[in-house]
């Protein structure tokens, strides 16, 4: 059974970069029919926040991302230390009692000294004296013992890596007030909670390694790691700076689609071109994860603003018409309605706009030195219904009146019954006109 699962920790809300691991998690789940589990890294207490958390869920709800398990660590520090409890057992897990100034000091003589700043485990060699008396002066933190050989696997995107143990520092599990750390707490969910696929950030290459060797201690076996390549600015910056205004409650707010926003998730930093899809079981069907690569992906906001209107101007009336009705739209006129204006939105805010328009809310726009002509105009329109011939009608009259043609007869029209100069096809859009102001 294919397992993965999504596990941000609750301590700022989801940017464009956390959802790329969401979705590629919840795309090998769904590829594979298997689960797909949301846990929440909550075990910082000073950080984590519940308004987060419950921000999270909404945002993976508005992208329609389904879970079949969602918890939090929280809940599981028992396990944790007795996970810690059995390490320590067989000698893996060691107390250690240097401060932070003095791990920064021996971390600098090594630097002067050429050589990789790797903790020395010099907490090991601490006699028991030494350590009852360190323990009762300052508390100690617990490190996880490497064992100093390569540590090697086949990644999922990165293809065949390899780290050397020599080289990683002894990670630290337990903090001095006694705060199980992530690193082991991942591990041990993953064990418990069975994941076998786990997709995230190449920030993570390093934790890995170190994490691969948890795995082993544990008694159990890592699951297969595929780290995806990091998002950076559409001119290859990083983009750690600007990810508060790329947070997906400011997309949401900005009107993006969530279609669009998955649709180039889904392809950005893949051998294949963004393709926009329109549902979630089309963006499953063509999804590879061997198809993405190492190299950094540039996430251009202006693209996913683009592919947005699009994804608004190619959507079927069966998939707008919550919204429409949600504007109060009688479901009567909404499918011509949607029709008629589709091509005229970039985002779904502007819906209501036209809306307006057509119940006759809004501000006439005729230029004075047309109004003449408006109003003779209007006296030749023909009463209403309105159908999908009455422009062409109306305008043909109005043209043989008056002489006018061309944009001098049809912006001065457009502007009476709509109160703009651009916008819908107004042959479309004249049996929508219901208001008051519309001239009937
Ligand atoms: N809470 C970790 C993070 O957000 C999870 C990393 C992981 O996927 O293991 O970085």
């Amino acid at each position: 059974m294919i397992v993965t699962r999504f596990a941000p920790s609750p301590t700022g809300y989801l940017h464009v970069g956390n959802l790329r691991t969401a979705l590629l998690n919840w795309l090998v789940a769904r590829k594979a029919g298997g689960r797909f589990l949301l846990r929440l890294d909550d075990t910082d207490p000073e950080r984590s926040r519940e308004a987060f958390a419950e921000a999270i869920i909404e945002d993976l709800d508005w992208l329609g991302f389904d879970r079949d398990e969602t918890f939090r660590q929280s809940d599981r520090l028992a396990g944790y230390r007795e996970a810690a409890r059995a390490l320590e057992a067989s000698g893996r897990l060691y107390e250690c009692f240097e401060t932070p100034e003095e791990l920064e000091l021996k971390r600098r003589a090594q630097r002067a000294a050429g050589r990789p700043p790797v903790y020395d485990r010099a907490a090991l060699d601490l006699d028991d004296a030494t350590r009852a008396q360190l323990r009762a002066e300052r508390g100690g933190h617990w490190r996880f013992l490497l064992d100093r050989r390569r540590i090697d696997w086949s990644d999922g995107i990165l293809g065949a890596l390899s780290v050397d143990a020599e080289s990683l520092s002894d990670p630290v599990l337990i903090r001095g007030d006694g705060q199980v750390l992530y690193t082991l707490a991942s591990v041990v969910d993953d064990l418990e909670t069975e994941v076998s696929d786990v997709v995230r950030g190449s920030d993570h290459v390093t934790n890995t390694a170190a994490q691969i060797q948890i795995f082993e201690a544990l008694g159990g076996r890592a699951p297969r790691f595929s780290h995806h390549s990091l998002l950076t600015g559409p001119a290859g910056e990083a983009l750690s700076k600007r990810l508060g205004g790329l947070s997906l409650r400011d997309l949401r707010g900005a009107g993006i689609e969530p279609m669009a926003l998955i649709s180039l998730m889904a392809r950005l930093g893949s051998g294949d071109p963004v393709e926009l899809r329109s549902s979630l079981e089309e963006v499953v069907a063509g999804f590879e994860l061997a198809r993405f690569g190492a190299s950094p992906t540039r996430f251009d906001p202006a693209e996913l603003e683009a592919l947005s209107t699009r994804a608004l101007h190619q959507m079927g009336y069966g998939e707008i018409a919550p919204t429409l009705a949600t504007l109060g739209i009688p479901p009567d006129l909404a499918p011509d309605f949607w029709e008629a204006i589709r091509g005229n939105v970039a985002r779904r805010d502007e819906i209501a706009n036209w809306w307006a328009v057509c119940r006759g809310d809004f501000a006439p726009a005729v230029e004075e030195a047309d109004a003449a002509f408006v109003a003779e105009a209007l006296a030749l329109l023909p009463p209403r219904p309105w159908d999908g011939a009455t422009w062409a009608e109306w305008t043909g009259r109005v043209k043989a009146a008056t002489g006018r043609k061309g944009k001098s007869l049809f912006m001065p029209l457009r502007q009476a019954l709509t109160g703009r100069s651009s916008g819908p096809d107004m042959g479309a859009l004249m049996p929508l006109l219901r208001g008051p102001s519309s001239g009937g």
